[in-house]
């Protein structure tokens, strides 16, 4: 259960670990270890939308892919609608499969290049026994390409013919296609033209308003974060140095390297903008100690201190 608000959280992570042996040499022998994930804990509640920043190999995708179970992790739980979904034999894990659906970064590659749209949406519908004809398949297909904003006469195309944005649109269909609770989202706009992204997010914002899904939202891009989620954690080299609602991550930043994050952002403001100084964070000087736990500093505000 939830501290917060007793409910029971979708997803929970506990203490969660993910080590990665490194290899060096010209026989690639075990030369040390990295720990992608270092003991994280958080909850994404039912229709919440948590957003998960950081650099560049924070761990940030590891997390979502351990939460998929499309990786194992070295220790820690992590459980769904209140069950360990961690260890659990995949006959048992399909049905949480069915609740669990992720978009990942590249469109493109995401996709089959040799299957239609279409049949890439209505794949996971006959997998799992959802569209027994062809004709309630289309049906369903259909709907779901107008749900994401896709003209369905462009069902029967091959992903080569379409752009970016419209490429993820037909991910985010396949997605959808089997009403998850919950999306794991792994930076779903960064390979996209800035002047397409605005409009991925919108969808991703007005699917989970109609469907009610939760997000756990990846992200490279804060105004975007700002914009969209409902909570923020900020990783730093596998940890969670900050979780909080997103206005106080954006207003009321409390670790350094929050603060430093939101100094890296540009502001559309071209007078406030020549005034921004990107604050440095020193990782050496500045990281957090081992012990270290995860603060209450004011409702649902942590810090790692
Ligand atoms: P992010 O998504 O935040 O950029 P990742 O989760 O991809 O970070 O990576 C976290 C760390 O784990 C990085 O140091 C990365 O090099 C390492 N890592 C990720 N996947 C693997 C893997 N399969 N084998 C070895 N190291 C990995
Ligand atoms: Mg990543």
């Amino acid at each position: 259960m939830s501290a917060q608000t007793g409910l029971t959280p979708l997803l929970g992570v506990r203490d969660l670990r993910k080590t990665y042996a490194t290899r060096g040499g010209l026989l690639g022998r075990r030369t040390g270890e990295v720990r992608a994930i270092d003991g994280i804990s958080f909850e994404v509640m039912p229709r919440e939308i948590l957003g998960l920043v950081g650099e560049s190999g924070s761990g940030k995708s590891t997390t979502g892919r351990v939460v998929l179970r499309l990786e194992e992790p070295t220790s820690g739980a992590v459980s769904f609608d209140g069950n360990v979904i961690t260890g659990l034999p995949q006959l048992e894990m399909k049905r949480y499969r069915r609740e669990m659906q992720v978009v990942f970064q590249d469109p493109y590659a995401a996709l089959n290049p040799r299957m239609t749209v279409g049949a890439f949406v209505a794949e996971p519908l006959i997998v799992h026994g959802l569209a027994p004809n062809r004709s309630e398949r289309e049906e369903k297909v259909a709907a779901l390409f107008k749900q994401v904003g896709l003209d369905p006469r462009f069902m029967a195309r091959y992903p080569h013919e379409f752009s970016g944005g419209q490429r993820q649109r037909v991910n985010i269909a396949r997605a959808i296609a089997m009403r998850p609770r919950l999306i794991v989202a792994d930076e779903p706009i960064t390979a996209l033209d800035v002047s397409i992204q605005a409009q991925i997010v919108n969808l991703f914002q007005d699917l989970q308003q109609e469907l009610g899904m939760a997000y756990l939202f990846i992200a490279h891009d804060l105004s975007m974060v700002r914009y969209l989620c409902h909570r923020v954690a900020v990783m730093l080299r596998g940890r969670i140095v900050e979780i909080a609602p997103t206005e106080a991550i954006f207003t009321d930043a409390r670790h350094a390297y929050t603060r430093s994050l939101l100094s890296a952002i540009p502001v559309p403001k071209p007078a406030i903008e020549r005034l921004r100084r990107p604050i440095a964070f020193d990782y050496e000087t500045e990281k957090p100690s081992p012990e270290a736990t995860l603060q209450e500093v004011s409702p649902g505000h942590f810090v790692l201190t």
